[in-house]
C-alpha cells in the first residue's frame, strides 16, 4: 500500500511525524509532500499567481512553497511514481469540527485526494489552548491513530468522499473510544479580531479562532469530541442542498 502524508502546518510539524508512526504501522511505502510553512486556514486554496517550488529533505520526503492543495497535487503528479492507494492529512494541531472545515487546509487536502478518487483520511488532535500545545498534545492521535485508522483503509468508500477524523484533548487512557457521527453546527460567532498598531505606528488586524460556541446536536463530531470520544466523520463533496431545489427549479419555470 503507498501512502501520501501531508500536514497544512509545514513539513516540520511534530503532528506530521505522529502521522508518519501511523502510517508505518500499515506500509513502508511512505511518501511525504507538505507545505514548506504552516498554511492553517488556506482551505483548498491552489497557488496560481506564482510558481511553486519542490525542495527535498529526504528519501521521499518533500516540501512545497505552496498550500496543502498543491502538496497534495506536486504529491501525486511530481513526487510519486504513480499514484498513491491512500492520502493521510494531518494530524493537525487543532480540531476540524462542524461547519467550519471549510477553512481547514488539513480537510481539504484530503478533499484534494478525494477529488483525484484516492482514498483520503484527515486527522486533526483537538487541545484547549495553544498555551497546553506541548509535547503530549498529540498523545490521543499517537495511541489511538492505528485503531481508528485501520478500518478506514478496508471500509469501501463512494468516489468523492472522504472521512475526516478528530481526537479529543485527552490522554490515550481516558478516551472513550470511537464514534461515526455526522458534522455538527457551530454557532456563527466568529472569533477575535484584534487590532493593533505595528512598530511603524500602521494599524493591522489579526484573526482568532478562540471560544466558538457551538450548540451540541445529538450525534455529532461536536458531541462525540464533548463528550471524550474520537470522531470519525464521512464526507462527501456535494454541497448542494437537495431539499431546496425542487422549490427554486419551480421559480424559475415558464
Ligand atoms: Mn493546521
Amino acid at each position: 500500500m503507498r501512502i501520501l502524508l501531508t500536514n497544512d502546518d509545514g513539513i516540520h510539524a511534530p503532528g506530521l511525524e505522529v502521522l508518519e508512526a501511523i502510517a508505518r504501522e500499515f506500509s513502508d511505502d511512505i511518501w511525504i509532500c507538505a507545505p514548506d510553512e504552516e498554511q492553517s486556514g488556506m482551505g483548498h486554496a491552489l497557488t496560481l499567481t506564482r510558481p511553486v517550488r519542490l525542495h527535498q529533505h529526504g528519501e521521499r520526503r518533500f516540501s512545497v512553497t505552496g498550500t496543502p492543495t498543491d502538496s497534495v497535487t506536486m504529491g501525486m503528479r511530481k513526487v510519486m511514481d504513480g499514484k498513491p492507494d491512500v492520502i493521510l492529512s494531518g494530524v493537525n494541531r487543532g480540531a476540524n469540527l462542524g461547519d467550519d472545515i471549510t477553512y481547514s487546509g488539513t480537510v481539504s487536502a484530503a478533499i484534494e485526494g478525494a477529488l483525484a478518487g484516492i482514498r483520503s483520511i484527515a486527522l486533526s488532535q483537538v487541545y484547549a489552548r495553544a498555551g497546553d500545545a506541548d509535547e503530549d498534545t498529540f498523545r490521543a492521535g499517537r495511541a489511538w491513530g492505528k485503531r481508528v485508522v485501520e478500518p478506514l483503509l478496508e471500509t469501501p468508500l463512494p468516489s468523492r468522499t472522504l472521512v475526516n477524523v478528530n481526537f479529543p484533548p485527552l490522554a490515550a487512557e481516558d478516551v472513550k473510544g470511537i464514534r461515526a457521527v455526522r458534522q455538527g453546527f457551530h454557532d456563527y460567532a466568529r472569533g477575535t479580531v484584534v487590532e493593533g498598531r505595528d512598530p511603524r505606528g500602521f494599524r493591522y488586524y489579526w484573526f482568532g479562532l478562540e471560544a466558538i460556541e457551538h450548540t451540541l446536536d445529538h450525534g455529532t463530531d461536536l458531541e462525540a469530541i464533548d463528550e471524550g470520544f474520537i470522531s470519525v466523520t464521512p464526507l462527501q463533496l456535494d454541497l448542494t442542498h437537495h431539499a431546496s431545489l425542487g422549490a427554486l427549479a419551480e421559480r424559475y419555470e415558464d
